[in-house]
């Protein structure tokens, strides 16, 4: 069975040195130097067949660049997600670009681009990707490198998703990092998209087994945030995990093949 990774990046040559080595003055270390030779390296080395590369626009000057990249650097195997800033004020215009162009959707984290999931500024973006049925990729619950701010709670998940029923909304790190309590709450047992990396090693397995096995299993998700995480140990982590066949072929494959192809 093949494994597709839902929660990837890499950056330019040119800039992936200094963005790495910026990323770095926080608390994690990276597996990888950022670039995406790599990451298609360690894929090779992990079973993994595709990746969803996650870019982030810190600035909304930052969309035509990304995009610009995007369109260079996919294939069959890599998998780029456009991003753009709350900021933008073509915004609009942009996620439509982002359609006819012909990618998947965008990627947000609300850290690094300073906007609250559920406030009023982001429900134009959310109202664009339904229109263009593009998915939407969201760094949920707080972040490592940050204080533990509530801008991307399982609640404010809920909100979102209550306003737009339709938007395909993909949570990252098991529903919202760091707040499991919540994600138990709140989220598991529902028809939410859930990427899980950067699950192990901070929540215990037991837990993470239990989680899974109580989510709808169309909606759990395969991820690792490599350079971040090790791709083959996360594969591994997985694996170990005991969980029946059918439902880690629909978390490592069947379930992200099904969303990419709604697109
Ligand atoms: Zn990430």
């Amino acid at each position: 069975m093949p494994i597709i990774d839902f929660h990837t990046h890499a950056f330019p040559d040119e800039i992936a040195e200094r963005a790495m080595k910026k990323l770095q003055e926080g608390p994690v270390k990276a597996c990888l130097d950022g670039t995406l030779s790599a990451l298609i390296r360690s894929m090779d080395e992990s079973g993994i067949e595709k990746a969803i590369l996650c870019n982030i626009a810190t600035k909304p000057e930052q969309f035509e660049p990304i995009l610009k990249w995007s369109k260079k650097i996919r294939s069959d195997r890599i998998i780029p997600l456009a991003s753009v800033h709350p900021a933008d004020n073509r915004v609009k215009e942009h996620i439509k670009e982002i359609k006819s162009e012909g990618f998947l959707g965008i990627k947000m984290h609300p850290f690094y681009q300073d906007f609250s999931i559920d406030e009023e500024r982001l429900f134009l973006i959310y109202e664009c990707l339904v229109e263009n049925n593009l998915l939407i990729v969201m760094h949920c619950g707080y972040d490592i490198s940050f204080p533990h701010w509530d801008i991307a709670s399982p609640q404010r998940i809920i909100n979102v998703i209550n306003r737009f029923p339709e938007l395909k909304f993909v949570t990252t790190h098991l529903g919202a990092w760091k707040q499991w309590e919540d994600v138990e709450r709140l989220i598991i047992g529902k028809e939410i998209y859930m990427e899980i990396s950067f699950s192990f090693g901070w929540l215990s397995e037991e837990k993470i087994k239990e989680l899974l096995l109580k989510h709808p299993s169309h909606f759990v998700l395969f991820g690792t945030d490599s350079p971040w995480a090790d791709q083959r140990k996360e594969v591994d982590n997985l694996k170990n995990l005991g969980l029946p066949d059918n439902l880690l072929n629909k978390i490592f494959f069947l379930n992200a093949e099904r969303l990419i192809n709604s697109i």
